[in-house]
């Protein structure tokens, strides 16, 4: 008989828990590879300021096109590289593009900042922070150039052996974001415990904006909160002109989503920060003048 026909009989799988379990096993398999074979890459998605859309920086997002299982969304692939341990390697190769691309994009706009998204694994791990350090300090940027992004569960759940990770990041001058925040259960006494710069509005609140008082109150509450403690605020996930016009209104003053751009590649990404200056600049040239 096959192997994976004695396994199911041992353990009395059905074919949906064993096909699920194959799934992942062959994640696990063809991940280790991916690296070396060239088949992930990263892809930004501008942060914008509300008013004028001006692009303020980007957020890394990691792709994974697989010639065996075709395209795979991280949301699949980075909780498997975190239980593989994988993630590590993973994020330092999400860093090296990132600084590539501060090289290219901080030419155009001296502003520009790159945002990283990082697990528990990864800020847990001394080797992995002291990786990190050495990357940035050596990156010819300034450290206030890169963010790096947590979702309020892994900061919250993880917060004992997580702190000094965030703390060595944040001495260091990069700045931190608690992503997807409000999806989590934290009492508010968190955000003084934790170092933070930047509160990340999750996208489902966004999304329900038109439909749920009790969202807009949620969303009012963040920003209230966010400038409360001197935090910088932001929205994820906009996808209309409507939603960016009332988060505007309700102060958020930043803001990132489709209705902006969808996360693109650098090729794409770099001529529109590139056109920007090229604005910015005449509008300067030209109030100078008029003064
Ligand atoms: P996240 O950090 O909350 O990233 C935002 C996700 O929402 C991205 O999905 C982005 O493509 C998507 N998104 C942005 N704007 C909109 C919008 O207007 N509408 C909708 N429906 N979606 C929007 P993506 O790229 O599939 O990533 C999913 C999650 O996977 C990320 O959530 C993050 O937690 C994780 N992830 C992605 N790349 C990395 C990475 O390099 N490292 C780590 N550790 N995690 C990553
Ligand atoms: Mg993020
Ligand atoms: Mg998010
Ligand atoms: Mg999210």
């Amino acid at each position: 008989v096959d192997q994976m026909d004695q396994v199911k009989t041992h353990f009395h799988l059905n074919e949906q828990t064993l096909s699920y379990l194959n799934q992942r096993i062959q994640i696990d398999k063809l991940i280790l590879g991916a690296q070396a074979n060239d088949e992930l890459y990263v892809l930004y998605q501008p942060k914008v300021t509300m008013g004028n859309q001006g692009i303020i920086g980007a957020e890394a997002l990691i792709r994974w096109s697989s010639p065996q299982l075709g395209l795979v969304s991280p949301e699949q692939f980075i909780q498997r590289a975190e239980f593989t341990g994988m993630i590590q390697a993973l994020s330092l190769y999400v860093l090296q593009d990132a600084i590539v691309l501060l090289d290219r994009a901080r030419v155009h706009n001296e502003q520009f900042t790159v945002s990283i998204n990082l697990t528990a694994t990864c800020i847990e791990s001394g080797y992995f922070i002291a990786e990190l350090e050495h990357c940035v300090k050596h990156s010819g940027h300034p450290a206030s150039a890169f963010e790096f992004e947590v979702t309020e569960t892994v900061a919250i759940q993880h917060y004992e052996t997580a702190i000094k990770g965030l703390e060595r990041i944040h001495a260091l001058g990069c700045k931190i974001a608690l992503d997807d925040f409000g999806t989590g259960y934290s009492s508010l006494s968190w955000l003084s415990k934790l170092p933070l710069d930047t509160l990340k509005i999750d996208r489902t609140f966004v999304s329900n904006m038109f439909n749920s008082n009790a969202d807009v109150q949620i969303i009012k509450a963040v920003i209230a909160l966010a400038k409360a403690c001197e935090l910088n605020v932001i929205a994820e996930g906009i996808e209309t002109e409507e939603q960016a016009e009332v988060l505007e209104s309700l102060g958020c003053e930043q803001g990132q989503g489709f209705y902006f751009e969808r996360p693109i590649h650098p090729v794409k990404l770099l001529p529109l920060i590139q056109a920007q200056s090229h604005q910015n600049a005449k509008y300067k040239a030209k109030a100078q003048r008029a003064s």
